[in-house]
Formats: structure tokens, C-alpha cells, sequence
């Protein structure tokens, strides 16, 4: 007897692919910069959205899809900012994947929005792996996770057009090597564009302000 061999990966990477088509032709049609910030839990992506978007939100209106496993930690503390905000929750699943998007995207109304941020699950794996349909990846690193993560999680550093190495104003006390850290994520992808910050001093947000507004320009 014949064994058959179903590929489920393959099928679903496929059926993301061309969901992740439509949300990108989408926000292009609604000339909409958008952004997936991605990291692990605790690295400051939500600190990081934080100190951008009153700086951003002047002048390119802004809003946030928040994606998490669970709860509304992150929505309730971009609330104040006084923009859209739209949660997901995954039931589990440990990243986004298009028809999340999508249907997030139901909820917004596009007309008149300059820029989209996508804050991903915190995880440094699959996030990678499953695309959007987002213009740029933004890859939000931190002093306290240690300088071997490129080494070790390299589809991240790849896939990423920014990275932005949070929590600066720690590296006083820890052992991490800002040297080995860009040497590793340079060696994976050479064109990744790494910007040191601290969300909690301010220290070069508006250097990250400047990359995006140059991104957003392009649109
Ligand atoms: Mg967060
Ligand atoms: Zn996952």
C-alpha cells in the first residue's frame, strides 16, 4: 500500500502567503506604512511604540494592531496615546499569521491612516516565519536578553529591515557586547540597520523617528 504524505506546513505557509498578498495590496491601495515590531516578551516593544508615537502620530496618523496570546496589557497602556487600537488574541497561538491581520484590519478605518503598527506575539521564532503583508520588519532586541540572539534566532535578524537594541541605559550593568551583538547580526544580514536605544531615557527614539518617517515617505 501507498503511504500519502501530506504536507499541512507547506499548505498553510501557502494559504498564508496569499492572504498576506491582500493586506499588503490593501494598505498600499490606502497608502498606509506599516511596520511588524517583533521581539521577545520583554524587550520593550510596547515601551518602544510608547515613546514613537507622539513624536509620529503629528504628523502621519497612527494606529496600533496588538497582537498577544492573551489579555489587554499592551492595548489599555497604548490607550492614552489616543489613537485606533485594535487587540488580537491568539488563542494560543504563539504569533500572528495573515488572517489575523486581516480580520484586524476589518476593524480599523484606513482612510486618513499614515501609519501602521503591527506589535507582534513576543517570540523570536515563528513570528519570522509566517509573513503579513507588512512593508517593513522591525526586529526589537535588548541589552538584558544577552549579544548572542542573532547567532541563535538567525531568520529573525534576516527577515528584519531595523533593528532597534533597547534598555541602553543598562549596559553599565550587564556583561553584553554591543561589538559581538552587531558582528553577529551583520554576518546574517549585512544590510540590517542597527540603532542602540533606551525607551526609558529617550536616548535616540528620535533616531528611530527619522528611519520611519523616511520609510513612510516612500509610500
Ligand atoms: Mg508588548
Ligand atoms: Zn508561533
Amino acid at each position: 500500500m501507498n503511504v500519502k504524505v501530506i504536507k499541512i506546513g507547506e499548505n498553510l505557509l501557502a494559504e498564508n502567503d496569499k492572504i498576506a498578498g491582500a493586506n499588503a495590496e490593501l494598505l498600499r491601495h490606502n497608502g498606509i506604512a506599516s511596520f511588524n515590531v517583533m521581539g521577545t516578551p520583554g524587550a520593550g516593544k510596547t515601551a518602544l511604540l510608547e515613546s514613537l508615537i507622539p513624536e509620529l502620530n503629528r504628523k502621519f496618523p497612527c494606529a496600533v494592531i496588538e497582537g498577544d496570546i492573551a489579555g489587554t496589557f499592551d492595548s489599555e497602556r497604548l490607550k492614552k496615546l489616543g489613537i485606533p487600537i485594535v487587540q488580537i488574541n491568539t488563542a494560543g497561538a504563539c504569533h500572528l499569521e495573515a488572517f489575523m491581520l486581516q480580520k484586524g484590519l476589518e476593524h480599523l478605518s484606513l482612510g486618513g491612516l499614515k501609519i501602521l503598527f503591527v506589535e507582534n506575539v513576543g517570540n523570536l521564532v515563528c513570528p519570522a516565519e509566517f509573513t503579513l503583508g507588512i512593508m517593513k520588519n522591525i526586529i526589537v532586541s535588548s541589552v538584558t536578553e544577552g549579544d548572542d540572539k542573532p547567532a541563535k534566532y538567525p531568520l529573525m535578524y534576516k527577515i528584519s529591515h531595523l533593528c532597534v537594541l533597547n534598555k541602553t541605559d543598562l549596559l553599565d550593568l550587564s556583561t553584553f557586547s554591543p561589538e559581538k551583538f552587531n558582528a553577529y547580526a551583520k554576518e546574517i544580514n549585512p544590510a540590517l540597520e542597527i540603532i542602540p536605544v533606551s525607551a526609558k531615557t529617550g536616548e535616540n527614539i528620535d533616531k528611530i523617528v527619522t528611519w520611519i518617517t523616511n520609510a513612510v515617505r516612500v509610500v
